[in-house]
């Protein structure tokens, strides 16, 4: 079969993680987040899988929603980044996507679309994307004033949920809330961090991400005191496996020294697959399930392990990147990065199976 570089992906802690967002979502829905190529899990077979779970799907682009439906996906499906031109609105109405409008221009190309199911965008802080509190009333009239187009709800988006001490999220909350008070209109705002915020409440539809995949979505503290369950194992074997003599170094530029007689072992695998190539040497791997260091730079295609706590280990052995034995995020926590950007970021050559 070839190379073993693989990521394993486990359906059914993605549905198990899916019910503890929906469980926390009550009395509100979760939509579930799969933007990004399912964050690199695969987006029809994510979609598939939770397809019997939630009633709403979030991406981010309109590309993404045509997979979906191209995959015979047909619930809902929200474009969390809206449109970038006003020709793109008539697609979403047409496949009744929901996009949500963030952007004068989008308001004025509406003007001559038929009939669109949306979302706007709140900016209550994060200053990425969102009409600002005071403008929302206007830009609600100017769409009922159309006629035809259904307005569902106000979105908005925390900056800050990942920290539970920064008090920005309820004032973000408030702002959200204020405006709902009219009536009418569903609310959007939690993220997967805000999910863990007990004292939030999740207006009608969450928007849990990263959750889903069993990585944490707090600065601090692990998935799996969260009570998630990773999905994606990243996994290869070792392909050569030597002994080096004390003053022998590892790979590129010599980065990692032999201070005794040790054995290490190559794993194929590197940054051309998506692992870090800032893991710095002492970053955690499993080899037959025992927890051992990587040594010397992450090339493309390779990488190094020291194989001190297998000796028993040799070519041909299995190797977890992350998954059980090794959380992403503590992979992600030695290069200096989240979780989120290393499962996205796990590269077309490495082929994804499902169990
Ligand atoms: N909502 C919006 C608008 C987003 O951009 C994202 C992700 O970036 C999410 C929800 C999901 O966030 P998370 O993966 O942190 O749960």
């Amino acid at each position: 079969m070839g190379r073993h570089t693989r990521a394993r992906i486990d359906l059914a802690a993605l549905r198990s993680n899916y019910w503890l967002a929906a469980r926390q979502a009550q009395p509100a829905r979760a939509m579930a987040v799969i933007k990004a190529d399912g964050y690199g899990h695969g987006l029809e077979r994510v979609a598939h899988a939770l397809a019997g779970e939630t009633k709403r799907f979030a991406v981010a682009t309109l590309e993404e929603a045509e997979r979906l439906r191209a995959a015979g996906i047909t619930q809902p499906v929200v474009l969390l980044e809206g449109v970038h031109e006003c020709g793109d609105l008539s697609r979403c109405a047409r496949a009744e996507f929901e996009p949500v409008i963030h952007e004068h221009w989008q308001l004025d190309g509406l003007e001559t679309t038929g009939s669109c199911r949306l979302w706007v965008k709140v900016n209550t802080g994060m200053n990425r994307l969102g009409f600002r509190v005071e403008e929302v009333a206007g830009v609600l009239e100017r769409l009922a004033a159309h006629g035809s187009h259904t307005v569902l709800g106000l979105m908005t988006h925390y900056a800050c949920a990942d920290d539970p001490a920064d008090r920005m999220t309820v004032r973000q909350q408030r702002a959200l809330a204020e405006l709902l008070n009219r009536g009418g209109l569903w609310g959007s705002a939690a993220n997967s961090a805000a999910h863990f915020h007990s004292d939030l409440p999740p207006f009608d539809w969450t928007r849990p991400g990263i959750m889903l995949y069993g990585a944490t979505p707090m600065v601090a503290g692990s998935a799996a005191d969260l009570g998630l369950t990773p999905v994606m194992t990243l996994e290869s074997r070792l392909i050569a496996v030597r002994t080096l003599q004390p003053g022998e170094t590892v790979g590129y530029g010599g980065t990692w020294t032999a201070e005794r007689p040790t054995r290490m072992g190559v794993v194929s695998i590197g940054y051309g697959d998506g692992y870090p190539r800032h893991a710095p040497n002492g970053t955690p791997a499993a080899v037959n399930g025992v927890r051992v260091p990587t040594i010397g730079r992450v090339s493309m295609d390779m990488m190094a392990l020291d194989l001190s706590a297998v000796p028993d280990a040799e070519a041909g052995d299995p190797v977890e990147l992350w998954g059980a034995h090794v959380p992403v995020d503590e992979v992600a926590d030695w290069a200096g990065t989240i979780g989120y950007e290393l499962l996205t970021g796990v590269t077309a050559r490495v082929p994804r199976y499902y169990v």
